[in-house]
């Protein structure tokens, strides 16, 4: 199923509950703009290189719109669309001034260089700065990018544009970030976890989790849910992964991973598992953490978590979905799930715009309230209107900018 038809199913479901006319679901459903360019450049080797770059910005009825930049072999303008789409419910979900936008590039970033990808963000800044901006629409990291690309993009927008640390977010702390920004995903992900199985009524010390993605939000989900005494009893990467009934060191594996170039096949303090295996371990909280629409229906049969929480975007297809409310398995959408990083985005736009400093502990402090506020908000409008938690945060999200829109008008 295509990522764009798998989100207006979440998305109707939701607009059906809200009793939303058809004008209205056209109007939230329809992207305001959708950019495709062309990137060329000089490979290291002298050739040219040609790629496609995206950018989608969706709805700005509550503020500019924010989302990701992705670097990944398949990123294509219907995932671009969908993820855009995902970035405006999910900044309204947690209640934060922003709209949803997303872009991403076609490519393989472990194939180039580093000035390779330098060149290529660059190219795409050129190509895209007067459509961007701190007022208008902010990038930030997503998969295969980091806070020296958003450094980068900084850096050019300002040849067009002047000083403007505000227009994209995630910038490494020594060049106008935040602290807690590289964490504040997976921060958000451990700890709405915890909220979770508490609500649930189900033990978090001893409890056992599976991570899929080692990544950004991957391994600080595993970080913090170590320090919580939860046991990970298995993590995986896009090489492979490890497995230890009895809980992985999760710091033993950091450390491992930051020495092996980001990976942790070959890691000695566990045993080798594949992905299809860690999806369908036994474990009280399964969070996909990598690629979108690894559980679908070919698999979602055989997972055997009483919890799903969406460390990554769309992880789950609907068919699966359907599967797991069927089954009993509770899934934390990624809507709310991932929001931490979009929520510490903010605090670093609004860093820049006031030229101030917060410390980490203001970080996590706002972003504690934040999640924890809008964790309760979806978890009662799931309980009083007899809904799955996913759409009661799309029903949350979807109402949010339905009224702003009505508020603004269209005249
Ligand atoms: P990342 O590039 O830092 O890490 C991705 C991880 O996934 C890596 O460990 C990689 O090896 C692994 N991976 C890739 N392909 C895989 C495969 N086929 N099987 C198993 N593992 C695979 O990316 P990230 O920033 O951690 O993003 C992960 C997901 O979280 C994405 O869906 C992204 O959209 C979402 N997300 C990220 C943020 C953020 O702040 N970074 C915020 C919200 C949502």
């Amino acid at each position: 199923m295509r990522s764009s038809e798998a989100s207006k199913i979440y998305f109707d479901r939701a607009a059906d509950e809200l009793d939303l006319s058809d004008n209205m679901r056209l109007l939230l459903l329809t992207a305001k703009r959708e950019v495709q360019v062309q990137i060329a450049v000089e490979t290291d080797h002298g050739e040219i290189a040609t790629l496609i770059g995206y950018r989608v910005q969706h709805n700005n009825a509550r503020g500019p719109m924010k989302g990701g930049l992705r670097y990944h072999p398949h990123v294509d303008l219907d995932e671009v669309r969908a993820l855009a789409a995902l970035m405006t419910w999910k900044t309204a979900v947690v209640n934060i001034p922003y709209g949803g936008a997303k872009g991403g590039i076609s490519l393989d970033p472990s194939k180039l260089s580093t000035r390779e990808l330098e060149r290529v963000t660059r190219r795409f800044v050129d190509a895209i700065h007067d459509l961007f901006g701190p007022d208008v629409d902010i990038p930030a990291p997503d998969m295969g990018t980091s806070a020296e690309v958003m450094a980068w993009i900084m850096n050019q927008y300002g040849k067009y544009h002047g000083f403007s640390p505000a227009c994209v977010t995630g910038k490494p702390v020594e060049y106008h970030g935040i602290p807690g920004r590289n964490e504040a995903t997976g921060r958000g992900v451990g700890s709405l976890t915890i909220k979770l199985l508490t609500r649930l009524e189900r033990s978090v010390p001893r409890a056992t989790i599976a991570v899929q993605g080692f990544g950004n939000v991957g391994s600080h989900t595993a970080q913090f849910l170590h320090d919580a005494q939860c046991r990970i009893v298995a993590v995986s990467d896009a090489f492979g992964g490890v497995h230890k009934e009895t809980g992985l060191d999760i710091p033993e594996l950091l450390r491992y991973s930051s020495e092996h170039g980001g990976r942790i096949d070959g890691f000695s303090g566990g045993d080798p598992i594949t992905n299809a295996e860690l999806l369908s371990l036994k474990v009280d909280v399964l969070v996909p953490a990598a690629l979108g629409g690894v559980l679908g229906k070919g698999n979602a049969a055989s997972v055997n978590a009483a919890v799903i929480v969406e460390g990554a975007n769309a992880p789950i297809e609907p068919e699966a979905d359907a599967v797991f409310l069927e089954r009993g398995i509770i899934v934390l959408p990624d809507i709310l799930a991932n929001a931490g990083g979009v929520t510490v985005s903010w605090f670093e736009w609004v860093q820049n715009r006031q030229h101030y400093q917060w410390d980490i502990h203001r970080v996590r402090e706002e972003l504690d309230r934040i999640l924890g506020e809008a964790f309760e908000q979806v978890w009662h409008l799931s309980t009083s209107r007899k809904v799955t938690l996913r759409t009661a945060a799309y029903m949350l999200g979807i109402g949010r900018v339905g009224r702003a829109t009505v508020l603004g008008g269209i005249e």
